[in-house]
C-alpha cells in the first residue's frame, strides 16, 4: 500500500479539473471537461508532449454538462474507450442535461444559476456515446498498470464514481470540493441529490485507506477533512 508507481498529471479543461495517470507507457484519464473543451485538451498535451493516441481509458466520474461536454471530441482524436456508471449513462446517452440541486442555503442560491445556463449547455452537447458501463462491482484497473480500481460513490449524483489509488489517492469528481462555488474550504460540494448518501461515499474511500482528494473542482486536499465533517 501507499506504493506510487503512477504519475498525476492534472489537466484543467475549463472549469473542471481532469486529471491524467500514466501506469507504464499508457494513461487512463478522469473527466472530460465541458463542452468546448477540447482545443484546450489538444494543446495541454502538445504542451506536456503526450502521444493522444496513449490514452486508453476515460472514466466520466459522473453525467454533468462539464464532466462530459467534451468527450466525443477527446474520444476521435486518443482512440481512447470510455466508462461511466450505468445509472448516470443511460442519461447521458439520451443527451439529457441534467442539473444539480443544491444542498444547503448557498447551494440553493446557485441552483437558479445553472437553470439559465441550461438551454446554452443542451445545445452544445448531443447524445453522447459510452463504451463501458459500469456496475456497483469495483472495475479493476491492473489491466492498465495502474494499482487501483473504481468504486461506485453515490451522492452527488446516483451514479457517481470515483478512481482510488491504493497510494491513498482517490479522484471523486464532484463527491467534495475544495474551491468556488465553495468558500469555506474544503467540504461536501454545495449541489448534488443527497448529502447523506454523499457522507457514506466518503466513508467508503477512507475504509478504503482514502488520504489525499482530488476533486474536479479545486485544489487537492487531505482526506481527514472527510473525518471532520462525518463527525460533526
Ligand atoms: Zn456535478
Ligand atoms: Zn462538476
Amino acid at each position: 500500500m501507499n506504493k506510487r508507481d503512477h504519475e498525476i498529471i492534472p489537466l484543467k479543461l475549463g472549469m473542471t479539473h481532469c486529471y491524467l495517470i500514466r501506469g507504464g507507457a499508457d494513461y487512463v484519464m478522469v473527466d472530460a471537461g465541458p463542452p468546448n473543451a477540447f482545443k484546450k485538451f489538444r494543446q495541454k498535451l502538445e504542451q506536456q508532449s503526450i502521444d493522444p493516441a496513449k490514452i486508453k481509458l476515460i472514466i466520466i466520474t459522473h453525467m454533468h454538462f462539464d464532466h462530459v461536454g467534451s468527450l466525443p471530441g477527446i474520444c476521435r482524436l486518443t482512440g481512447a474507450k470510455s466508462a461511466m456508471h450505468y445509472l448516470d449513462r443511460e442519461l447521458v446517452e439520451k443527451g439529457k442535461i441534467i442539473m444539480p440541486g443544491g444542498i444547503g442555503a448557498w447551494g440553493k442560491v446557485l441552483t437558479p444559476f445553472l437553470w439559465t445556463i441550461k438551454p446554452v449547455v443542451s445545445r452544445a452537447i448531443g447524445p453522447v456515446p459510452i463504451d463501458h458501463g459500469l456496475d456497483d462491482k469495483h472495475f479493476s484497473l491492473e489491466g492498465y498498470r495502474i494499482h487501483g480500481k473504481i468504486i461506485h460513490t453515490p451522492g452527488h449524483t446516483a451514479g457517481s464514481v470515483s478512481l482510488f489509488l491504493e497510494s491513498g489517492d482517490a479522484f471523486v469528481g464532484d463527491l467534495a470540493m475544495s474551491g468556488f462555488p465553495r468558500v469555506t474550504g474544503p467540504g461536501p460540494f454545495v449541489l448534488g441529490d443527497d448529502l447523506e448518501a454523499m457522507k457514506r461515499s466518503w466513508q467508503l474511500l477512507l475504509d478504503e485507506g482514502a488520504r489525499q482528494i482530488y476533486p474536479a473542482h479545486g485544489k487537492p486536499f487531505d482526506a481527514n477533512v472527510f473525518i471532520k465533517y462525518l463527525n460533526a
